[in-house]
């Protein structure tokens, strides 16, 4: 099993969407950055590709890069999905928690877990959000941004199997979708 964890911050500004977990939510600011800025999937992004020592997100989608002007964070969290699958991996579960003074964010959680889990291709249990508010002190208390911070834990194929299939033959390698000795 191998452990990551992810963080990251944005700040609130005037006329942008207020994208969380690839769910938009009303209110009247949004996050601002060079992609969709939803801070969530960052957080979940970065958890995923730590534990596989894959890198972080700035160095596989860097905000320099154009392509990414804009970008709809989820596709992003698909391609992660797929580089952790192809290095062999098995996403266990994810828990992450959004740091928000507002807006209340409990009538769109299970929604964003839905978003999140059919993006990695998970199932909705394997995948959970938490919202929490830091008491009006800093700079989410005080509405200047938002952050979010997630972990999340990996199997390898080899461990997730009592045979080991790779030995076996049966294992034809992980490609793109993931692990179809899974599916
Ligand atoms: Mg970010």
């Amino acid at each position: 099993m191998r452990i990551g964890s992810g963080y990251d911050v944005h700040r609130l500004g005037e006329g942008r969407d207020l994208i969380l977990g690839g769910v938009k939510i009303p209110y009247e600011k949004g996050l601002i950055g060079h992609s969709d800025a939803d801070v969530l999937t960052h957080a979940i992004m970065d958890a995923l590709l730590g534990a596989a020592a894959l890198g972080d997100i700035g160095k596989l989608f860097p905000d320099t890069d154009p392509a990414y002007k804009g970008i709809d964070s989820m596709l992003l969290l698909k391609k992660v999905g797929e580089a952790i699958g192809k290095e062999g991996y098995l996403i266990e579960n994810i828990d992450s928690t959004v740091i928000a003074q507002e807006p209340k964010l409990r009538p769109y959680i299970d929604t964003m877990r839905e978003r999140l889990a059919e993006a990695l291709e998970l199932s909705v249990d394997q995948v959970s959000v938490k919202a929490t508010t830091e008491e009006h002190m800093g700079f989410t208390g005080s509405g200047e941004g938002m952050a979010a911070q997630a972990v999340c834990m990996l199997s390898s194929v080899r461990e997730a199997y009592s045979v080991d299939v790779t030995a076996a033959g049966a294992c034809t390698g992980c490609g793109p979708e993931g692990c179809p000795m899974r599916k």
